[in-house]
């Protein structure tokens, strides 16, 4: 067998490593931020019932403009977004590829804030779009002036943002968006994956889209919508983003079978986001049952915590998988993070994690 240094692979893909977060057979999965809690069995019925009628004619195309589909997430976005204001793809993931495809590539640059969601640096290399790495300040946070400063000195032609960020849970002001967007004449993403999980009373960048051409707000309904094995991502913008991302979509992206499911998973969009407050939670009690084993916890607006204190990562990986739990370690020194899960998922991760024994944690 040959390996991938034998194939005349791209220069720019040598020596990179594919996404790998484990899929491992443990019976308590807390390390990709899915929605633990499956999806009612009403709503599940209704689903297979409109993809009995759709398989019915996959001897046709789909529609290519999935408007059914963006009738009903312009819907649940509320906040006077229309159909033409929305775009999907099999996963926010692929609506982010596009995005790159249309706006960065080969002799571009997209500026991101490490640690952020590991995706959006490999999805820059899958395109050959140069990833910039700018910093954060104190507490993973992004002050309108930091985003502003590294936007001068770096010129990126695309500025990704993650609110809440992924693996930090730290939330965005829309000050920090704002400044960005004022400073550059690139394009500005806000990936906003966890927005449901963020105290609800509070505007996301949905707010900001009005008279901003240049500005994407990128969701999904893999976490808050328990959907993440049927792929569907979207994005808010103004109309001609759409119009561009038109021109290096795949014909026929999303299956008639997908667009199907999601529509049906949309129509009951309340039972689908009903679990979304128990999740927050136990989030919420993660976040205070952390501290006081020792592991200090960061503030987070999404469904996972990252926690620090932790002596060595990699072996209370290890311990937590020998009881057939799994968190992820992202290699951040000293800290892990854990996906808020079911009240006995959450239960059981914090009991392990109080069994440890005083090594795990610093200083002890
Ligand atoms: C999980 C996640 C996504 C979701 O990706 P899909 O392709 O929609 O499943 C997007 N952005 C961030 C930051 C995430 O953590």
């Amino acid at each position: 067998m040959a390996s991938l240094s034998d194939l005349p692979i791209r220069d720019d893909l040598r020596g990179l490593k594919p996404y790998g977060a484990p899929q491992e057979h443990v019976r308590i999965r807390l390390n990709v931020n899915e929605n633990t809690h499956p999806i009612p069995e009403a709503v599940a019925t209704d689903i297979v019932m409109a993809v009995a009628e759709a398989v019915l004619s996959v001897n046709r195309y789909p529609d290519r403009e999935f408007t059914v589909l963006r009738d009903s997430l312009a819907g649940y976005l509320g906040s006077g977004i229309t159909r033409e204001n929305i775009w999907a793809a099999n996963g926010s993931n692929e609506v982010l590829q596009q995005i790159l495809q249309a706006f960065g590539g080969p002799g571009r640059s997209v500026l991101g804030f490490p640690p952020t969601y590991s995706m959006h640096s490999i999805i820059a290399a899958g395109t050959g779009t140069a990833w910039v790495a700018g910093e954060r300040d104190e507490n993973f946070e992004i002050s309108p002036e930091t985003a502003v400063a590294w936007i001068e000195k770096t010129r990126p032609d695309l500025v990704f943002f993650c609110s809440p960020n992924n693996p930090t849970g730290t939330p965005l002001s829309l000050e920090t968006i704002v400044a960005a967007y004022d400073a550059t004449d690139g394009i500005v993403v806000v990936d906003e994956a966890y927005a449901e999980f963020a105290p609800s009373d509070l505007p996301t960048a949905l707010s900001l889209l009005e008279g901003r051409e240049r500005l994407i707000v990128s969701r999904t309904m893999s976490k808050a919508f328990a959907f993440a094995g049927a792929r569907l991502g979207y994005l808010a913008a103004d109309p001609a983003i759409a119009d561009a991302l038109r021109l290096v979509r795949l014909p026929y992206h999303l299956s008639a079978l997908t667009q199907a499911a999601a529509t049906a998973a949309l129509a009951h969009s309340a039972e689908m986001l009903a679990m979304v407050d128990d999740i927050k939670a136990q989030r919420d009690r993660i976040l205070e049952e952390l501290p006081k084993l020792g592991f200090p916890a960061w503030p987070s607006w999404s469904n996972f915590v990252l926690f620090g204190g932790v002596a060595e990562p990699h072996a209370v990986f290890e311990a937590l998988l020998e009881q057939d739990i799994i968190i992820r370690d992202l290699g951040i020194p000293n800290h892990l993070r854990v996906t808020a899960g079911t009240v006995a998922e959450t239960t059981a991760f914090l009991e392990a994690m109080a069994g440890l024994g005083p090594m795990a944690r610093i200083g002890a």
